[in-house]
């Protein structure tokens, strides 16, 4: 073992002071009284400087004692420990008062909750929005703050990847769980009741403005129709042209209505088995029907398993196959297929057409985005077939995942995470 330099030095002053006390002894004739004398010195000094450092850990301050020998040394380091601990707990501090600043201007309730669930902490935008009170609540329970089943089956469920929505006191509440440190969870809160208001208010306008149209130009086309077998020959272009734009808008209005039915449905019984073999079957043959041979189309299905609405899910793949069907050039190969893994199963749509530029792709689920809208309009598309598509896909906790290249073709995944 290496001796530190003050340690060595302080040997070397024992031996040095022993040697002396010897001579003292020898030259005096009283060996055993030196020898004796000059040891108990020194430990006497020991306990002396040792008395001074308990003193001293008991109430440390800013000033260490003065020492000598390995003590100043130790007394030194201490004293340049302490200054650094000084140090980082005011900077600890005046972090943390930053944070508790920060948090108590948070527009959002936050709670921090311990691993029983128990409040350990809470702004003040919490007694607000869940009327909590302050230096009561503190050690509470919150699901004994917070009495909403729905609340309490998330709580104990711990699945928090998802946030949740639910009423609260006349109030909409969209809630996010973190976990963070030893079984603690950070909880945060807001009101979202004007936002849902104002979902619902549009939602129901939509609805509302598609029924209104639908009988409308239901009646138009009808009378369309009788007109385009009597006009003249000068007049059957414009006549179809009409005919073409009121399907059109029937079309349109059709899957506006679908769009608002899905939007406000809640339900969806999420234990009912989709039999995926009928129902892809079912898809390919109307496929094949719209297709009239124009491409090749390849169905390949592999055992999945998934849950939710039949009808939903066959809109749902019935659409991304007349897309594929859609943009795809005469001859090209189109693969309709389902597979699993261990993170979940997938129906996937690939075809090897015209592809969509990486610049596209995160937006082709909004409503009314096209690519190019000349195209989609020609090839009888409304720009709402992905919305759909993803709509339904949230409403079963799966998700789409899309893969193009330009000139190279698009594949289009729905994947459903195993529970
Ligand atoms: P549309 O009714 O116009 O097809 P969608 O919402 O179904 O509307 O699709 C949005 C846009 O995404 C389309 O206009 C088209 O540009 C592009 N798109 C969708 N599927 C494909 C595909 N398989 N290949 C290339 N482009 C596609």
């Amino acid at each position: 073992m290496m001796l530190s330099a003050s340690l060595h030095r302080e040997v070397t002053f024992l031996v040095v002071w022993m040697l002396f006390m010897l001579v003292f002894g020898v030259i005096f004739d009283m060996l055993m009284f030196t020898l004796f004398t000059g040891l108990s010195s020194y430990v006497v000094w020991h306990l002396y400087n040792l008395n001074r450092l308990v003193n001293w850990l008991n109430k440390p301050s800013k000033n260490t004692p003065e020492a000598m020998g390995v003590w100043d040394e130790a007394f030194f380091q201490l004293h340049n420990q302490y200054k650094r601990q000084r140090k980082s707990r005011k900077k600890l501090t005046k972090i943390l008062k930053q944070f508790q600043k920060s948090t108590q201007a948070l527009p959002y309730a936050t709670i921090v909750l311990n691993s029983n669930n128990e409040i350990e902490w809470f702004n003040p935008a919490s007694k607000k929005l869940f009327g909590l009170r302050a230096g009561l609540d503190v050690g509470q329970r919150v699901d004994n703050l917070i009495r909403q089943p729905e609340f309490n089956i998330y709580l104990n469920n711990k699945k928090f990847s998802k946030p949740l929505e639910f009423d609260n006191q006349n109030k909409k509440i969209l809630l996010n769980i973190t976990g963070y440190g030893k079984g603690q969870h950070l909880l945060s809160a807001r009101d979202i009741t004007q936002r849902t208001q104002l979902d619902e208010m549009r939602r129901d306008f939509i609805s509302n403005a598609s029924h209104e149209l639908r009988t409308p130009i239901t009646v138009m086309s009808g009378y369309i129709e009788i007109l385009q077998n009597s006009v003249n020959e000068e007049n059957k272009y414009p006549v179809e042209k009409i005919y073409q734009q009121t399907v059109r808008m029937e079309k349109i209005i059709s899957e506006l209505i679908e769009l608002a039915k899905l939007e406000t449905s809640m339900f969806i019984d999420m234990d009912e088995k989709i039999d995926i073999t009928v129902l892809l079957n079912e898809v390919y043959n109307e496929a094949l029907a719209l297709d009239q041979g124009e491409h090749e189309i390849i169905l390949d299905i592999g055992v999945i398993n998934i849950h939710g609405s039949y009808e939903e899910i066959r809109t749902a793949i019935s659409n991304l196959l007349t897309n594929a069907i859609r943009y795809t050039p005469e001859k090209g190969v189109i693969k309709l297929t389902s597979s699993s893994d261990v993170t979940g199963s997938y129906i996937h749509v690939e075809d090897n057409g015209s592809g969509i530029g990486y610049e596209h792709i995160l937006r082709l689920t909004e409503r009314f985005y096209r690519v190019d809208e000349g195209r989609s309009r020609e090839k009888g598309g409304t720009g709402l077939g992905l919305a759909i598509v993803k709509q339904i896909l949230d409403r079963h906790g799966a998700v789409l995942h899309i893969k193009s290249e330009l000139g190279e073709g698009s594949l289009f995944s729905c994947f459903f995470p195993s529970v």
